[in-house]
């Protein structure tokens, strides 16, 4: 499970997230959706701890992490409890599509050459791309390049996959391949938290939706809930723009 507890975030005296309060069970799926510049990224991100929030408390299964202290190995364990899918792949382009792969399982997980061997063959046929094994990155479209992101991700087995609008880069043809593989993946055990432009598929693939402005969260509630039936006038007034 992850809890969140008034979590605060300035940059200088920008005040952007003002007090996120924020519950989501196992195996669920959240998105997140809001206007830019309401804080979306750096909620992911302070809940990886790429940045640390100010304030508050961040929960993630066993790992607690309280503004006021926390040591080295805390936060590397915090780290390894999550994944993160970013909007432009961030794969290693001097690496093959396996390797890519292999390399972070062997670093964060101490996997030796032949099982990391075994396990990214098992999630690139996962994602459809078998075939891309030996190719780079470099050769491969967009919405393979994410694929290939998604298949690292889930090789590190973390308690919490965090996607920070992994289809806003891809030619509109190659969102859906991408979407495809995140629905696929929905009864796997781990948390999944998507920020994403993409309403329907949020509506149809999140068990819970925030919508965040302003670094707060305006409107929380199921997908059911927060589309069908919002309850902000801000909330409607921002989903119209998608219809
Ligand atoms: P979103 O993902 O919803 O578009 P962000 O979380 O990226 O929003 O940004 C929210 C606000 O915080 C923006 O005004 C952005 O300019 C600012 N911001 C984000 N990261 C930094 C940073 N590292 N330093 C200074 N300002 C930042
Ligand atoms: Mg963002």
């Amino acid at each position: 499970m992850i809890q969140l507890k008034q979590i605060t975030k300035s940059f200088g005296s920008h005040r952007i997230l003002k007090g996120i309060d924020l519950q989501v069970e196992d195996g669920q799926t959240l998105a997140i959706i809001g206007p830019s510049g309401s804080g979306k990224s750096t909620l992911l991100r302070c809940l990886n701890l790429l940045e640390k929030p100010d304030g508050g408390i961040v929960q993630i299964g066993a790992h607690r992490y309280d503004s006021s202290h926390i040591t080295k190995e805390e936060m590397l364990e915090f780290r390894r409890a999550t994944a993160m899918v970013f909007q432009g792949f961030n794969l290693f382009a001097n690496q093959s599509v396996i390797n890519n792969i292999i390399l972070p399982l062997r670093v964060r997980k101490k996997c030796d050459k032949e099982k990391g061997r075994e396990i990214a063959l098992r999630l690139l046929k996962q994602v459809g791309l078998a075939d891309k094994a030996d190719a780079y990155p470099s050769q491969l479209s967009g919405g393979q390049q994410q694929r290939v992101a998604i298949a690292r991700a889930l090789a590190l087995q973390p308690e919490v996959i965090l996607f920070d609008e992994p289809t806003s880069a891809l030619d509109p043809e190659l969102v859906n391949g991408v979407l495809d593989v995140i629905r696929s993946i929905r009864s796997e055990t781990m948390i999944k938290i998507i920020v994403t432009h993409e309403m329907s598929f949020a509506r149809d693939a999140a068990d819970a939706v925030i919508f965040l402005e302003d670094g707060q969260i305006i409107e929380q509630g199921s997908a059911h809930e927060v589309f069908d039936h919002p309850k902000q006038e801000r909330t409607k007034k921002f989903l119209q723009n998608f219809q």
